[in-house]
């Protein structure tokens, strides 16, 4: 079996399968969050400030 981020060998009774280290997995996670986040896209709309109208200001 090898891990499929830097494809080594990884020993079978391992507890990172199919991944050779937390590292790989985690790069995996990234990978698989990254693409998501893509996917969805938080919709913020936009809201303006209302504007602020300084009347009577002269003096
Ligand atoms: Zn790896």
């Amino acid at each position: 079996m090898r891990c499929p981020i830097c494809k080594r060998e990884v020993a079978f009774p391992d507890p990172q399968i199919p991944f050779c280290s937390e590292r790989c997995r985690l790069i995996d996670l990234g990978n698989w969050a990254a693409e998501k986040y893509v996917i969805s896209v938080p919709a913020v709309p936009e809201v303006e400030p209302p504007e602020e109208r300084k009347e009577g200001n002269g003096p």
